[in-house]
């Protein structure tokens, strides 16, 4: 089975290696491609996205957004039959949108965006998130199974990016109120830390604002998920509610990722939305 991969940042650079290191040849393509060039000891550079499709019998995605998969995907052409694996966050327009370009050009379509950042995606513990013909599953499997620790199946293509932004509203919405919860406690004369030690075991706790509030405490944000990104993906959210429910949580959060993108750090750790929370610049 040959996989062409297009995509090797963050996400995809440690999927892709996963995906060869379960025994799949792999073609890499990545539009900078020196950070495709570490993959090189276990799959084969591509110096294009056609040079990866050709032949290949599925292609995974794993870009930015909508636009670059749907032009990824153009230059690539794969044949008649490829099964497309889409695992980039594209919202659901985009969905829409590539389920047609994959129709046209006789492609199979899976929409199977994760969750799950950096560090599970090295450690090959994703969730996957598939959805797409009962057909394909067979031949998914071995893909999804080298990159999560566990795929949920939802039907028909589309539900993937359906649940994949109902999860992502909570994540947003979780560094959002640890983040004021931080900020709010250092206005209050209070130190910050004490947000995390009085939840800590507790009913109210969770994880994930110990990871993302720690790195607000130590204001190092290294990047696990890009907060250019995560404002991409508030901004998918927003969309899909449309008039149907009032989001108005992730509006907040849009807003304050945004002011942490326009101030320059659109390229950091979605936890600099703290820098906004604190009105710095
Ligand atoms: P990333 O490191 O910023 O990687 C983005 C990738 O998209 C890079 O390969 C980049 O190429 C490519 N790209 C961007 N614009 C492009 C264009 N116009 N044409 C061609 N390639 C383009 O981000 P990531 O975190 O891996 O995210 C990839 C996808 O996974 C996104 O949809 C993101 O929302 C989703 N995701 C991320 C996480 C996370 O925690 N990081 C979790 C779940 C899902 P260059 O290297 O040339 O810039």
């Amino acid at each position: 089975m040959t996989v062409a991969f297009l995509g090797t940042g963050i996400m995809g650079a440690p999927m892709a290696a996963n995906i060869a290191e379960a025994g799949l040849d792999v073609r890499v393509w990545n539009r900078t491609r020196a950070k495709a060039e570490p993959l090189s000891d276990v799959a084969t550079v591509a110096d294009s996205p056609s040079a990866a499709a050709d032949g290949a019998d599925i292609l995974v995605t794993m870009l930015a957004d909508g636009s670059a998969v749907a032009e990824a995907f153009e230059a690539a052409s794969p044949a008649s039959g490829t099964l497309w694996l889409q695992m980039s966050t594209v919202g659901l327009d985009w969905t829409d949108r590539l389920a047609a370009m994959a129709e046209e050009a006789g492609v199979v379509f899976v929409d199977a965006p994760v969750l799950g950042t950096r560090q599970p995606a090295e450690q090959a513990q994703l969730l996957v998130l598939g959805s797409g013909p009962e057909e394909s599953r067979p031949a998914a499997t071995p893909v999804f199974d080298a990159v999560g620790m566990r795929t949920i199946w939802l039907g028909p293509a589309g539900r993937g990016s359906r649940l994949k932004l109902v999860m992502n509203a909570w994540v947003l919405a979780l560094t959002n109120a640890t983040a004021e919860s931080l900020g709010l406690a250092r206005a209050l004369g209070l130190d910050p830390a004490l947000f995390l030690e009085t939840i800590k075991g507790g009913g109210l706790d969770v994880g994930y604002a110990h990871v993302k509030g720690g790195a607000m405490l130590a204001g190092e944000y290294p990047a696990s998920f890009p907060a250019g990104l995560a404002a991409k993906d508030a901004r998918l959210v927003v969309e899909a509610a449309g008039e149907e429910v009032d989001v108005a949580g992730a509006k907040a959060v849009l807003a304050h990722l945004e002011a942490a993108v326009e101030a320059g750090h659109g390229d950091e750790d979605m936890a600099a939305l703290y820098r906004a929370v604190l009105k710095e610049r």
